[in-house]
């Protein structure tokens, strides 16, 4: 007779799930230091969970957890179909493709759920025995108890990495009151690599495993303001999230798995033309990326980052498109649209002189004032110069 353990292991398999792994709900005490000297140096984003004790002691979630089952599923990284070359394109980083993460993690999730429940042997333990499946906009630090459940170990770029399928996984935990035997934790497997930190543009890992997440270009292609300047090459056409840390590690060589019909990308959902993007209304917006776990935030980032895009591409093909984003409402986008006039017009800077010019005259928006002042001196300066 198999253990309940063992059953739930073969099932996750049927419905699934890659990896299954099951640990203790002791509380994780030992990130408490480093969660609170994140947060006061400045390191968190604030997409965080707010609660820090939530976030280390499972009994929070509800009285007495015995257990916490963790699962990995892995995710594609290379697209089959031929992105086409006839227009600038931006692309979605890897962990955005395929219809949202969440929604596939929480299908998995509550269909073990469900199983575990028809597992019971008396109506007794049908209920008394509690299911907290959490996604990872829940309390706990997913990548701590995936660690502890056995999937992998925590890399130096901070994400968890597994033996099997690298760092391209999707992570998602229950919290449970029933025990069952906890697997093993993995031990480190870096040894002395160091290719994420230097590979980071930004310079966003710490080196421990931990990062300053405002400086990773992921939160950065994120927010809803002004992109600061010294981000926005370094996004190069990456218009969400980032996959550096993760392409440079050497347990993702060669990982790419596609199990998950759901996962698969669609080259004009996670390569979007660019221009089109500029002006798509919230209907088509919502057609076109409103599955992606990289539309959360909305269209305005996208449409920023767009305009960060074309400049970087070298658009020119595109500045009347970008020049009618001057009279945008969102003051955003006027700004990132000064902006990227300046990048692309840089070698004939009397083109749109003028109309920048115009813009000053009755632009009243501090951000985007700035930026006219600093793009109309970047252009009328001597060239040897700029
Ligand atoms: Fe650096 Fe990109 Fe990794 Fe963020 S996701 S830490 S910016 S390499
Ligand atoms: Fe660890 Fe190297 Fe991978 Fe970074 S790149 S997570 S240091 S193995």
């Amino acid at each position: 007779m198999q253990s309940l353990k063992e059953r739930i292991i073969a099932e996750s398999k049927k419905i699934g799930i890659d990896k299954i792994g099951f640990t203790t709900a002791e509380p994780f005490d030992y990130l408490k230091e480093s969660l609170i000297e994140q947060k006061a140096a400045g390191h968190t984003s604030g997409f965080e969970h707010p609660d820090i004790d939530e976030r280390i002691y499972p009994e929070k979630t509800f009285d007495n957890p015995k257990s916490i089952i963790a699962i990995a599923l892995a995710y594609p990284t290379k697209i089959h179909e031929e992105v086409p070359r006839d227009e600038k394109r931006g692309q979605f980083a890897r962990a955005s493709w395929g219809i949202d993460y969440h929604n596939i993690l929480q299908d998995r999730l509550n269909r073990l759920i469900d199983f575990i429940k028809t597992e019971a042997d008396s109506e007794q333990e049908t209920a008394d025995w509690r299911f907290v499946p959490q996604v990872d906009t829940g309390e706990l630090v997913d990548v701590a108890v995936a660690q502890r459940a056995g999937l992998g170990f925590i890399g130096k770029n901070g994400l968890l990495i597994t033996e099997e399928y690298g760092s391209f996984v999707y992570l998602g935990e229950i919290v449970t009151n029933i025990q069952f035997e906890p697997d093993e934790p993995v031990a480190n497997g870096c040894g002395d690599c160091t290719r994420c930190i230097t590979g980071c543009p930004t310079g966003a890992l710490l080196g421990d495993g931990r990062m300053n997440a405002k400086k990773c270009l992921s939160y950065q292609t994120q927010t809803k303001g002004m992109m600061p300047k010294e981000y926005r090459k370094k996004i190069r056409n990456i218009i969400y999230g980032c996959d550096i840390c993760q392409l440079v590690c050497p347990y993702n060589k060669g990982k790419d798995f596609h199990f998950h019909p759901e996962m698969e990308p669609q080259t004009e959902e996670v390569f979007p033309k660019l221009v089109p993007l500029l002006t798509i209304s919230n209907k088509q917006f919502k057609t076109q990326f409103g599955h992606l776990a990289g539309s959360w935030r909305g269209k305005k980032p996208l449409q920023r980052n767009a305009l960060i895009a074309l400049a970087n591409l070298g658009g020119r093909e595109a500045l009347p498109k970008i020049v009618n984003c001057l009279d945008d409402p969102r003051p955003v986008i006027r700004g990132t649209a000064v902006w990227a006039i300046g990048q692309l017009t840089k070698r004939a800077p009397d083109q749109f002189l003028d109309t920048l010019r115009d813009l000053q005259s009755t632009e009243t928006d501090e951000e985007v004032l700035t930026e006219l002042e600093e793009t109309l001196t970047y252009l009328t300066t001597d060239k040897k110069r700029r």
